[in-house]
């Protein structure tokens, strides 16, 4: 048994994207900073409907899964298949592009605050071209755990295991086999979380800032920033200063080359050219 270690920190950039929705991005600003297989962490957090009101109309994915997780506002995905998913505050929806779809996300309201997270998430080599799937989550479906150390986690993907037994969140049986949960600490609250061996895993502080780490290396990470962690099958996080909020993600790491161009993830160059000149000649879906 060893607890993670907070290893890296990746401070988010405030950056656009979309048709122009002001978000910041910490995983994904650079090929250097991802975290085998997530690809991306953009946050998006305004009041103010001119950061937000554009959307992201229609464009294309193929090759990864996005995973929309919103704690405020109103948006609508729309897809090729005929999916509409209407996504409320503290649903969730996820997406596998695989060989192709088409979606827009757009904002469902005209004022007050938009806030939530969009995910990347790698597909292995063998499963990039399969047929793309949608699932709408909506809030009651993710299920909420009190913590012993104190606050609750909210359990998207994965399960967090507590006195009580486990709680698995409504995403399972994926072969990246994602934990993906989203914690609320009160002040001194402390969460310790098994995370399996071998996995990948970040920790992405929203709300105040936190100290990652056993007793004899506890590290700061601050908000709006990303931890990296070390090796380990589990990680102790505490408040450091007040109340916080964050994202903690895990994964089995793929290991294979990533190629990326804008909505495209592949292997190769071959099959990114392979994709743009399918997207070109509607052959993408
Ligand atoms: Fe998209």
């Amino acid at each position: 048994m060893s607890s993670r270690r907070l290893q890296q920190i990746i401070h988010s950039l405030a950056t656009s994207d979309g048709a122009g929705v002001s978000l910041r991005r910490s995983l994904g600003q650079s090929q250097s900073a991802r975290v085998d297989p997530f690809l991306m962490l953009d946050e998006f957090s305004s009041d103010d409907p001119d950061d937000y009101i554009a959307g992201f109309p229609s464009h294309p994915h193929r090759g990864f899964e996005t995973v929309t997780y919103m704690l405020d506002g109103h948006m609508l995905h729309e897809d090729h298949l005929g999916n509409r998913g209407d996504l409320l505050p503290g649903g969730a929806q996820w997406m596998t592009a695989g060989r192709g779809i088409i979606h827009s996300e757009m904002p469902q309201q005209e004022s007050g605050r938009m806030r939530g997270f969009q995910l990347w998430i790698n597909l292995p080599a063998a499963e990039k071209m399969k047929p793309a799937a949608y699932r709408d989550i909506r809030p009651e479906e993710i299920p909420s755990v009190a913590l012993p150390g104190g606050g609750e986690a909210r359990v998207i993907a994965g399960s967090v295991t507590v006195d009580a037994g486990a709680v698995s969140g409504p995403v399972q049986g994926l072969s990246t086999e994602p934990l993906y949960i989203d914690v609320r600490l009160p002040a001194g609250g402390h969460l310790a979380q098994a995370v399996a061996a071998g996995h990948s895993a970040f920790v992405y502080a929203y709300e105040g800032s936190l100290t990652i780490g056993p007793a004899d290396d506890r590290r700061e990470l601050a908000a709006q920033d990303a931890g990296v962690l070390s090796a380990g099958d589990r990680v102790e996080i505490s408040a450091a200063d007040g109340p916080a909020r964050f994202l903690l993600l895990a994964a089995r790491p793929l290991g294979e080359p990533v190629v990326q161009h804008g909505p495209f993830v592949m292997n190769s160059r071959a099959e990114i050219e392979q994709a743009i000149d399918d997207y070109r000649h509607n052959r993408l879906v």
